[in-house]
Parts: C-alpha cells; structure tokens; sequence
C-alpha cells in the first residue's frame, strides 16, 4: 500500500500548510479549552488526515507506513494534541480491524473510520493490566451467540469521542491465548464512561476509564471472527504505532530545537547573543545530532515494515520498532529539557511554548510500551534461542 510519490507530494504540502496556516495559530485555544476547534477537527476530515492509514479501496488514502511516518512528523510541529483526534482512528484503533478483521467488518468499520464519521478508540489497558497487558481482566463470556463483557478499560484515548472501542477482553484461560479483540459500538447498553482524567500535559486530548458492565456484543464482533488471538492483534498494533509515535516524537523534537534557535538568537546576556556562547551551542548541536539520528532511525525501520508481509509480524522488524520508540521518544525528552535550558527562566513560564511542549512530550516514554516494556523486547529477540 502507497501513495504514488506526485499525489503524496501534494498531500504532504496541503498537510504543511495546514499546521501552519490553521494549526499552529490555535495552539492557545487548546490550553484555554481544552478541546480541539470543531472547525478544526470538520477541516481535518475534509483532508482525509482520518483514513491515512487505511487504504483507498475501504476510503482512506492508503499512505505506507513510511508516507505516514513523514506526515506524522510534520504533524510534530505543533501542538500533539491535534493529532491525537485522529490518531487513534489512524494507527491503535482501526489497524486490529485492518490487519485481523474479516471483509465484513473491514466494509462495515473501516470507510467510517477513514471520513472521520466514526471515531474509534483502542481499549487494552486496565486498572491492574498496564504493562503487563496479557494479565488483563476484563471478562467476556458467551451465551448464545452473543458475549456478555464486564470489567474496566483505563487511560483510554478519544474515550469521550468514540462511536467504537477495540477492545481487549477474556474468552479463555489465563495468559494471552485466553485473550480475543472485539468490536464494541459505543452506544451499546451497559457501557458508560468515567471522569475525564486531568493530565499532565497534551490539552485537548481525551482520555477517560470505560466501565462495561453486562455488556452484550454479538459473537461475529471478535475480529477475525477467531476468539484467542486477539493478543496477537493488539501486539502486531502497537508495533506499527510504535513507529508513529516515534516519527511524532522527531517532529515535536525539530519543533523545540527551531524554538530554542531561535531564542538563544535574539536573547541577549553579558552583551551577545546567548546563541555565541559556546556552552548553549554545544545544547544545539547535541539536540541537533540526537534528532537526526532518530529520524534515520524512523525512516529505517518503517523501510523495513514496508518491506515485511503486510499483517503479518517480523520479530526483527519489532525489535528495531522498539528500539526505534525507545530512542526518540527519550530523545524527545532531552531535547525538550535543553529547550527549556536555554530559555533560561522563560523556559518555566507558560507564555513559552517550550514549557508547554516539555510536559506534552513526556507522555510519548509512557504509553504504547514503557521505555522499559521496548528495552524488554528489544533484550528478549537478541536473547532468543
Ligand atoms: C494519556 C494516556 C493515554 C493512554 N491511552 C491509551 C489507550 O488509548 N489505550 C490503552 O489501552 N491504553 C492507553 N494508555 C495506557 C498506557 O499504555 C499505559 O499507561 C502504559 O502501557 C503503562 O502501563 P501502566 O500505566 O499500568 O504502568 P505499569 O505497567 O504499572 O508500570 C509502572 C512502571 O513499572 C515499569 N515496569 C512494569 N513492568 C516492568 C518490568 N517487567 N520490568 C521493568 N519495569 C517494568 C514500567 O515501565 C513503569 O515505569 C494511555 C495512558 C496514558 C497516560
């Protein structure tokens, strides 16, 4: 799946423009409100940015991953939290349907989906299941052709704006193989949401728990029709999301350091610009060495998924994802702390963007595998018999 390189040129110039002319301007609404501009998130769907991922025979614009690692990294450049509205229908929520569904369910969800019509979420995470994901709880039971799910889904993107969860439940034993990927319609009786959690940073994105209490899905929602290996689905998921969220991660990273070179030209101390002073030099090229070293790896290793059977996985190709999200996202991190450094006291405060930018970053180390979930997988392929 690809976009031919001349339309893709184009889309990549209407999604720069984009962030700049619309995007980076409204920066501030999202602090205030807490919310992305409607009108915003109506433009963002006219452009298709909801069905990127998906290919153009379901209604998407059927980007590589690749293509999509660069848009995802111009999306970088500003606030993250205008991609998380369509993230999760790009990359955690509709993938398990691409990847594992039947026809069916690709006709019935994905050109949803792709227009932006249907948000859907990805719901693996519980209050006593993070990391360890294959210890999860939640609870789906059949009668008759139908499952009944009961248990709790926690920190879930997009929750209070979802018309469908991917959702992770239990139809077997214990461990992973007792784990099946459903589809669940938000509106479906017994599904109700907790309070928006107040977070650290990224404003304008939601996340919430989601309680299901006796809630009946039809037996034809697992995906793939297949109860069992829905663990399998959420793993082949989240290593393609791992590389978005590192080309995201660079994106943020050139964002910072273009701010921080432009500070450290116009603030003057001991009558120079702070940008002679060899020490805050030294901030910049470090920054600048470590962005350039992630986005070789990006680019690498979505070559690399390109390259593998589609749906299916490569434990190199994860291990290199891994290392890859590993790496920018802490990388992100030490960009983001040299930014502030050099904006001296103004780094602290609010007006500066770089204040804001360094607590939304520091999500990017937390979810879709810790920092030290990826050095785990890394540490287990190159341990492998
Ligand atoms: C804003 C936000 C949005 C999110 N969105 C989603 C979403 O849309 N869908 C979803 O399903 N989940 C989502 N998550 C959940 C996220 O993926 C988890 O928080 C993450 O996987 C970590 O799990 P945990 O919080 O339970 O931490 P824990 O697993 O409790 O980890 C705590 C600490 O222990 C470390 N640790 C755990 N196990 C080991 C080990 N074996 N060895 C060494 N260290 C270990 C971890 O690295 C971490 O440092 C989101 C979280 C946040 C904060």
């Amino acid at each position: 799946m690809t976009l031919d390189a001349e339309s893709f040129s184009l889309l990549r110039a209407s999604v720069q423009r984009f962030i700049d002319e619309r995007l980076k301007p409204a920066e501030d609404i999202l602090e205030e409100t807490d919310d992305v501009p409607a009108d915003i998130v109506s433009d963002m769907k006219e452009m298709g940015l909801f069905g990127i991922s998906i290919p153009e025979n379901y209604g998407g614009i059927g980007l590589s991953m690749a293509q999509e690692c660069d848009v995802v990294y111009d999306l970088g450049h500003t606030a993250l939290a205008f991609r998380s509205v369509f993230g999760t229908n790009v990359g955690i929520g509709s993938q398990g349907i691409l990847m594992d569904g039947t026809e069916e369910q690709k006709q019935a969800y994905l050109p949803k989906i792709a227009s932006g019509e249907l948000i859907i979420s990805f719901a693996l995470t519980e209050p006593n299941a993070g990391s360890d994901a294959a210890s999860l709880q939640t609870k789906a039971e059949l009668d008759g052709d139908h499952y009944v799910i009961n248990g709790t889904k926690r920190f879930i993107t997009n929750a209070p704006r979802a018309g469908a969860f991917t959702l992770m439940a239990r139809t077997g034993g214990p461990g992973a193989s007792g784990i099946s990927s459903f589809i669940v319609p938000a509106d479906t009786p017994g599904i109700s949401l907790g309070k928006p959690d107040k977070k650290m940073g990224q404003r304008g994105t939601k996340t919430c728990d989601v309680v299901l209490e006796n809630v009946r899905v039809p037996a034809a929602n697992i995906i793939g029709g297949v109860p069992g290996v829905g663990f399998k689905t959420a793993m082949k998921v989240l290593d393609r999301g791992r590389l978005h969220l590192s080309a995201l991660a660079c994106g943020m990273a050139e964002r910072l350091l273009d701010d921080a070179v432009a500070y450290a030209k116009e603030r003057r101390q001991f009558g120079h610009p702070i940008g002679d002073f060899q020490l805050i030099q030294g901030m910049l090229a470090d920054s600048r060495a470590e962005l350039y070293a992630g986005l070789s790896m990006v680019r690498d290793c979505a070559q690399r998924y390109d390259a593998k059977t589609p749906g299916k996985s490569d434990p190199e190709v994860s291990m290199l994802a891994s290392c890859t999200k590993m790496f920018c996202t802490e990388m992100v991190g030490r960009v983001a702390d040299r930014a502030v450094q050099i904006h001296g006291g103004a780094g602290y405060i609010a007006e500066y963007k770089a204040e804001r930018f360094y607590r939304d970053v520091r999500l990017l180390r937390l979810y879709e595998g810790t920092t030290q979930i990826q050095q785990m997988i890394i540490a287990k392929q190159l341990l492998r018999d």
